[in-house]
């Protein structure tokens, strides 16, 4: 029986990473917030080292190495992600300074102690849980570096049922703003700015791109329930969004440590 499941796992686990391999996003977002983000952040050179972690195919990453000077490690779970992220470095002639990895954000992260100027994650920490990547991923920074998350968060104190039973049953430490920079500054960072990602970060960046590609992959895979279930629940989560997008959102927090 663990053999069989094992197959599905794999199996599942390589129709998803297809899937997203398709577009230039894995999570809401955009080149221009992934600037505004940077520019709360004052402290880096040539000399300073970077980390992306759950990187993806690296859209943002790109658009960081761009906007900064420094090396840039991406970390990501999912191999053909790295190897598009690599590609992509190449062809954009990033890659004297931006690499990516294979790794999981969960385990021992391949940096050394206080070693990292800057901690990048876009619409990622969540795999590991926004506290608990906060407080482990701190020993990695140096005193005085930056951590820069995307992450989501309610809006407002109440919200209909509808809404949040999806997020209980899908990732139940979403929290409101002002719960999550307490979680900020407990875990021993500086509280520098926080701001919630635009409308478009989720529909011109995130879902359109999405939608171009979900009719090809139901043709290639046609009568696959796995990309079939994978696909209504990618729609499932955008008919939600555009209902309650007032009550929940991305929202980046920057933090600087103590
Ligand atoms: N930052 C990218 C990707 C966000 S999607 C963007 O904004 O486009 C979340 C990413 O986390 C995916 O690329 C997924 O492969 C990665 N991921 C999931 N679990 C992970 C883990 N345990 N360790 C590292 N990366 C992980």
């Amino acid at each position: 029986m663990s053999n069989k499941n094992k197959t599905i796992h794999e199996f599942d686990f390589n129709l998803i990473c297809e899937y997203f391999s398709n577009v230039e996003r894995q999570g809401p977002g955009s080149p221009e917030v992934t600037v505004k983000a940077l520019g709360f952040i004052d402290n880096l050179t040539p000399q300073s080292r970077i980390a992306d972690i759950g990187c993806g195919t690296g859209g943002q990453t790109m658009t960081l190495a761009q906007n900064v000077s420094g090396q840039i490690t991406g970390l990501d779970l999912f191999p053909d992600f790295i190897n598009i992220f690599n590609r992509n470095a190449h062809t954009l002639g990033l890659s004297d300074r931006v690499n990516g990895i294979v790794g999981s954000m969960i385990e021992t992260l391949p940096f050394g102690k206080e070693s990292l100027d800057l901690i990048w994650s876009e619409g990622a920490i969540y795999n590991i849980g926004f506290e608990r990547g906060l407080n482990e991923w701190k020993q990695y920074l140096k005193k005085n570096g930056y951590i820069a998350v995307s992450e989501a968060s309610w809006f407002t104190e109440e919200r209909p049922a509808e809404i949040y039973d999806f997020w209980m049953a899908n990732y139940p430490e979403i929290d409101t703003i002002p719960n999550k920079v307490a979680q900020v500054q407990n875990a021993g960072y500086v509280p520098v700015a926080t701001f919630t990602i635009p409308e478009n970060c989720w529909t011109e960046h995130y879902f359109a791109p999405c939608c171009r590609i979900q009719e090809m992959f139901l043709k290639k895979h046609a009568g696959n329930q796995t990309v079939e279930e994978l696909i209504a629940g990618q729609r499932h989560e955008m008919e939600l969004y555009h209902k309650y997008k007032e009550f929940y959102g991305y929202v980046f927090y920057i933090g600087k440590k103590i």
